[in-house]
């Protein structure tokens, strides 16, 4: 796809659809000369440069990625009309596209019956999960593990809940005999359960919460904002089949909440929130003076917390979905590319022995640190962030990310390291870019050179 080819008839097809409606006079106070402007742009392409390589595969740090060149192009089409999925009066054809691809999420996940939107991040998205959650459990609580993601903790304080945090075993995963003692306490009317940790992508058993909370008669959210993409590879052949058990059980489940803008190829701005009983639409109730007024059919805005919201994230993961659908075959493909390289990684990981693997990657995040000795969380803690901060000099610089593991994580999957310190920061990389399968020998040759330099 050339992206200048595409963008210069982006610019053409909404011209001609505005040039329906008849020439206008422009105003005065609008106008910015093409001279003035060169040189402003200048300074702020400059400024621009003052970023990390997010393309790259050499960059194999934090969850970033450019959008893909289509969604790029979906995007700023439709910015340029500007429409506001809020209600349908805000642009009707991004509101018809926002449904769509809604329906092709919670076709994903396996969901019969839905009622969801796309929101402006993962965060939104959970809040209106947790609200709704309150709502039909008013007086009780939300579990969830101590590694899920520390928005639910702090969005439980914003909604004036409890929030419970449970035990993780050896992997990162949600301890199923630490949730049954809380649910034991009848203290919790909701278990939010993660597929894919932000931190080393942990998949929370889903099939053995689901039943344990039914029992207790709890609902399940799902928090797939990182992980969601991955249940294209559930029960696939090959290395980067994933076992089906946790992602078939999320169509059971009561809420989902998926980003695609972190797995989907999108620009930031595009979270989406799934509940499987429609009948939820009715907490969201109420009325507005300003809008509503094109048509008696549900608007976006009357089931979401959110009032405007950019249109262009529908139109982009629209198209988008045209010509990568969220398939084995469309975007299962992307996903299973990174999956592959994080295995790889991780056996040239365990071969060598200048690093250690932290854990097995369950999705495509590997964790690892520098070998050290005599080995102390102290040592590990301080060779992980030279090799972080000396890893981006240099002409073949590496961006990693790291990441702070407690003593108790420690303990449960090195227990030959003294506990010397609360815990210790440890190497990790997001191996999201499907390029990264091409890269991830270069990575970790360097990364070893590093660690022998140290
Ligand atoms: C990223 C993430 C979030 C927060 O989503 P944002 O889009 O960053 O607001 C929540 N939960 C998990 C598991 C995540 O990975």
């Amino acid at each position: 796809m050339d992206l200048q080819h595409w963008l210069g008839r982006a610019t053409g097809a909404v011209q001609d659809w505005a040039d329906t409606f008849g020439p206008f006079r422009t105003h005065a106070s609008l106008e910015v000369d093409d001279e003035r402007f060169a040189s402003v742009f200048e300074e702020f392409t400059g400024r621009l440069r003052d970023n990390y390589p997010f393309f790259h595969p050499r960059y194999a740090g934090q969850m970033l990625k450019p959008p893909h060149p289509a969604a790029v192009v979906g995007y700023l089409t439709a910015m340029l009309i500007n429409p506001n999925n809020h209600a349908l009066d805000g642009g009707p054809a991004t509101a018809a596209m926002e449904r769509e691809v809604v329906a092709r999420l919670a076709g994903m996940f396996g969901y019969d019956t839905h009622l969801g939107h796309l929101t402006t991040s993962g965060t939104i998205a959970n809040l209106e999960a947790l609200f709704v959650a309150r709502e039909l459990h008013p007086g009780r609580g939300i579990a969830h593990s101590a590694e899920a993601h520390y928005t639910h903790g702090r969005m439980c304080h914003v909604l004036g809940v409890t929030g419970h945090a449970v035990r993780t075993d050896a992997r990162g995963r949600m301890d199923l005999e630490d949730l049954e003692r809380v649910l034991r306490t009848g203290e919790v009317g909701t278990v939010v359960v993660t597929t894919g940790t932000t931190g080393l992508g942990a998949v929370d058993p889903v099939d053995e919460v689901l039943p344990l909370a039914r029992r207790h008669g709890v609902r399940v959210h799902v928090d797939a904002a990182y992980g969601g993409f991955f249940t294209l590879l559930a029960g696939a052949d090959g290395p980067e089949g994933l076992p089906a058990g946790p992602w078939r059980a999320i169509a059971r489940c009561d809420s989902i909440v998926v980003d695609p803008h972190k797995h989907g190829l999108q620009p930031y701005g595009c979270g989406a929130v799934l509940f499987r009983d429609p009948e939820v639409g009715r907490f969201y109730l109420h009325d507005s003076p300003y809008t509503y007024f094109t048509s008696d059919e549900l608007h976006l805005g009357e089931i979401s917390l959110e009032c405007s919201r950019a249109g262009a994230s529908a139109a982009a993961l629209w198209l988008t979905f045209q010509l990568l659908p969220p398939t084995p075959e469309g975007l299962g493909r992307v996903l299973a590319a990174g999956r592959r390289a994080a295995l790889r990684w991780a056996d040239l990981i365990t071969a060598s022995d200048l690093l250690q693997l932290h854990q097995p990657p369950e999705l495509d995040i590997v964790g690892y640190f520098p070998t050290v000795t005599p080995a102390s969380l102290t040592r590990v803690d301080a060779a992980s962030a030279r090799v972080l901060a000396e890893g981006m000099t240099g002409p073949e610089p590496v961006f990693l990310s790291t990441l702070k593991a407690g003593h108790e994580a420690f303990a449960a999957r090195h227990p030959g390291i003294t506990a010397d310190a609360d815990g210790a920061r440890i190497l990790r990389s997001v191996l999201m870019k499907p390029e990264s399968e091409h890269h991830v020998d270069r990575l970790h040759t360097r990364v070893e050179q590093l660690v022998r330099a140290l």
